[in-house]
């Protein structure tokens, strides 16, 4: 059985409680300089995505300079991180596609997000969410995980997931909501040994209450 109207607004209260502050760790300054970091950041940590950003944005701070790399040089730039083959290749094809199709710009819509190179569902909502304001629910490794032993969420798959989220949170807190729960998948709620017995939510959720653990 789901969660009631009631428990969902109480652990939305009690998340805010606990992350007040809750927000994207990933550090940039402009929508472009966000797309890129978002690209860099599958399956790796922030902190690992920032250390590399450091180094990239201070020579390379916007589309026109980041067009004057090769793809070489960015795989070495960026190469600390996992899969950077790979993500070298998407950035200078994305860098390229927005200067032909979008004059430079990253688009605001998710329908042209999803078509740049290396951008898929999660990484549209994040933009839209973070550098455009638009409220969207991203759906990490985290926000799939803490959400669907909660309760929040009932389900195997990510896509569903955000569905069952946007049905039950309400939509001025669907931003805010996503970096409430990767901040407690960081925090408490790990993969492996989430710390229930410390979390201000196990009298609420499903899992801890299942004694699942
Ligand atoms: S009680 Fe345990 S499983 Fe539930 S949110 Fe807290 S840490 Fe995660």
């Amino acid at each position: 059985m789901g969660l009631t109207e009631e428990e969902v607004n109480l652990i939305l209260d009690k998340l805010e409680e606990m992350y007040p502050s809750a927000g994207c760790e990933l550090d940039y300054r402009t929508p472009f300089q966000l797309l890129i970091a978002v690209v860099l950041s599958a399956q790796t940590t922030d902190k690992k995505v920032n250390e590399v950003t450091e180094l990239l944005f201070s020579d390379y701070p916007d589309l026109d300079r980041m067009l004057t790399l090769s793809e070489e040089e960015i795989q070495n730039i960026i190469k600390k991180i996992g899969l950077y083959r790979n993500k070298a290749k998407h950035i200078v094809n994305l860098c390229r596609m927005l200067k032909i199709q979008y004059e430079g710009q990253v688009p605001g819509t998710y329908d042209e997000l999803i078509k740049l190179p290396g951008v898929g569902r999660k990484t549209a909502n994040v933009i839209l969410s973070n550098a455009f304001h638009v409220p969207a629910i991203a759906v990490d490794t985290h926000v799939f995980r803490v959400s669907n032993r909660i309760g929040l969420a009932g389900s195997n798959n990510v896509l569903d997931t955000e569905k069952q989220l946007m049905d039950v949170v309400p939509r001025e807190k669907w931003t805010q909501t996503h970096h409430m729960l990767i901040w407690h998948g960081r925090r408490v709620c790990f993969a492996r040994n989430p710390k229930c017995d410390d979390c201000k939510l196990k009298d609420l959720c499903r899992y801890s209450r299942k004694d699942n653990r």
